[in-house]
This record gives structure tokens, sequence and C-alpha cells, in this order.
């Protein structure tokens, strides 16, 4: 008798000391991110020090949420195990994003057909919740 095939479960996330503000902000309907007291660099993804200057005192500061499409590619086919609980959203579009205050943050582009995404394309973060209390940034047309 076959076995059922096994269900394998998108990866969430791992929430530590250091990411845990950024979580707890998206799941409050907000996106920050530290920005470097030091040097003025943003700082992605969270991390203990700057990756510019070396300097510890990062500050989290509120972003917009607002940006434009700086490039993107479509997800047509799963490859390898540890990206298949991904195969029940084929196709789907990611995208590095500019955002208003200038970082660049790698996310989805949700809420409209993968055929009308563009670069350049004016787009605002929502919020999806992944699993209970846990809610990823993802972007979509404005
Ligand atoms: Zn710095």
């Amino acid at each position: 008798m076959a076995e059922p095939a096994k269900t394998i479960p998108k990866p969430l996330p791992e929430i530590t000391p250091v990411t845990r503000p950024f979580w707890d902000a998206t799941a409050q309907g907000e996106l920050i991110m530290q920005r470097c007291k030091d040097c003025g660099s943003w700082v992605w993804c969270p991390r203990p020090a700057c990756v510019e200057c070396g300097g510890e005192k990062l500050e989290w500061t509120q972003l917009s949420g607002r940006g434009q499409v700086f490039a993107f590619t479509v997800i047509r086919e799963v490859v390898g195990r540890a990206l298949r609980g991904f195969a029940s959203d084929i196709p789907y579009v990611t995208a590095w994003v500019d955002l208003e205050e200038g970082p660049r943050i790698c996310s989805n582009i949700v809420g409209c057909p993968i055929d009308q995404v563009t670069i350049g394309m004016s787009v605002e973060v929502v919020f999806e919740e992944a699993a209970q209390g846990i809610f990823l940034p993802k972007f979509r047309p404005r």
C-alpha cells in the first residue's frame, strides 16, 4: 500500500530576540526597519549591528509601506524539497520593492494577476497571516 504523500509546510520566519520587534510590528499592521544611528544606513534583514559601519546603535524606524517594484520574477515551478510548501501558490511573484524611504525589500506581489506586475509599479504593503500571530509583509498595487 502506498504511503500518503507527506505534507510539507511552508517555512516560517524564525523569531529571535533580534527579529521580534519586526514581527511584533507586522502583527500590528506596521512595517518597521532598523536604521543605524551612526551612519544612517538602513539595515535589512534585522541584525545586531550595522552592515555598513558595524555600529550597534540601531533604531527601529517606521516605514510608510509604499514603494515601487524594482525587479520581479514569476515562480512557476517548485524545485527542491524545501520549497514544496509553496506549490499551492504557484504561479506567484517574488519581487524587490524599493520603499519610499530608500531601502529595498524582497517580498511577494499579491492582489493582482501575475501578468499585470510591471517594473516601476506603485505598490503598498499588506500583511498576510502565515501562521498564528505571524504576519508576512507583502505588496499589492496601489
Ligand atoms: Zn552604520
